[in-house]
């Protein structure tokens, strides 16, 4: 498991065997998918970036490992079974319908995750292994909420219960593309490197007085570029910054020169 990901939780956890049971697009490119499974009714949620590790099968069936070492069962097992593990966030959680709701960006058929959801209907199967939240706003006066498409489910949530001002800033490559959020947000249309338009925004906010909480994810260059920035120009401290690089944008060429063959492992 990456250590960046390494997170609290109760007691280990091992792979569910989840339904699909609703579809949902949300935007063009957003699709909300409604997973119901026995297990769901004790499945770990921690805050609003609730991390769900995803196990897609490879080809008719779908094999999960069995114990709490799930990953070292999955590297055991041979390649034409062995499930993609793909990370995403709960958006909602209906413990009493045993049922999580999952927001996907839809990126094309060049991922597995984005294909499958793209393809998904009532009856798919999938496994689910609930991995903790980073969200950590006690203390804090005010937020800044940063991220890309993929940190929309994550700021949703965190919009839903947060308790003090806060300030959004979502860089997107369409704002039709995702759904609207509730409260003030400033939808940025991305432009030159990942993580400039934003930057540029927060150059013109002035920050409230207090202590600040920073939760920023997304394109990995977005990430950090945005965290460098605020510790090196604005004087944030570091501890009152997650961060997170949700996914790495591949450089064109590297896309043009890729062949089909694929490590089924974690992103
Ligand atoms: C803690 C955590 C929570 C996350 N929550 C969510 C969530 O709720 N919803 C969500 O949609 N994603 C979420 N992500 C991001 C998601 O895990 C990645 O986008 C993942 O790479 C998608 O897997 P894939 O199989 O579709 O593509 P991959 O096989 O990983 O990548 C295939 C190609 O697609 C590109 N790619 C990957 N993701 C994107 C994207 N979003 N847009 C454009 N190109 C992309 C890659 O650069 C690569 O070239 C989360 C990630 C983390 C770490």
């Amino acid at each position: 498991m990456p250590e960046s990901l390494a997170v609290r939780q109760a007691a280990p956890q091992r792979p569910l065997y989840a339904t699909v049971v609703a579809v949902r697009p949300l935007a063009p490119r957003m699709v909300r998918i409604t997973l119901a499974g026995d297990g769901l009714g004790d499945f770990l949620y921690a805050g609003p970036d609730q991390l769900v590790r995803l196990f897609l099968p490879v080809g008719e069936e779908l094999h999960l490992p069995t114990g709490s070492d799930w990953w070292g069962e999955l590297q055991a097992m041979p390649a034409g079974l062995r499930p993609v593990v793909r990370n995403y966030t709960v958006r909602r959680i209906d413990r009493a319908r045993r049922r999580i709701d999952v927001d996907f960006v839809l990126h094309g058929d060049s991922g597995p995750a984005s294909a499958w959801a793209g393809a998904a209907v009532p009856g798919d199967r999938i496994g689910v292994l609930s991995d903790g939240a980073r969200y950590r706003a006690d203390g804090a006066d005010w937020q800044l909420l940063i991220g890309d498409e993929t940190a929309v489910p994550a700021i949703a949530s965190a919009l839903e219960g947060a308790r003090t001002p806060v300030h959004t800033f979502l860089e997107v490559g369409d704002e039709g593309d995702v759904p609207d959020l509730a409260g003030e947000v400033n939808w940025l249309h991305r432009s030159g490197a990942r993580g400039s338009r934003t930057v540029a925004a927060l150059r013109g906010l002035s920050f409230p007085a207090g202590t600040p909480y920073v939760w920023v994810a997304g394109e990995s260059t977005l990430a950090t570029t945005v965290r460098r920035y605020l510790v090196n120009e604005r004087g944030i401290d570091k501890d009152r910054i997650y961060f997170c690089g949700y996914w790495r944008e591949t450089p064109a060429a590297v896309r043009a020169a890729a062949t089909t063959d694929r490590e089924p492992v974690a992103a």
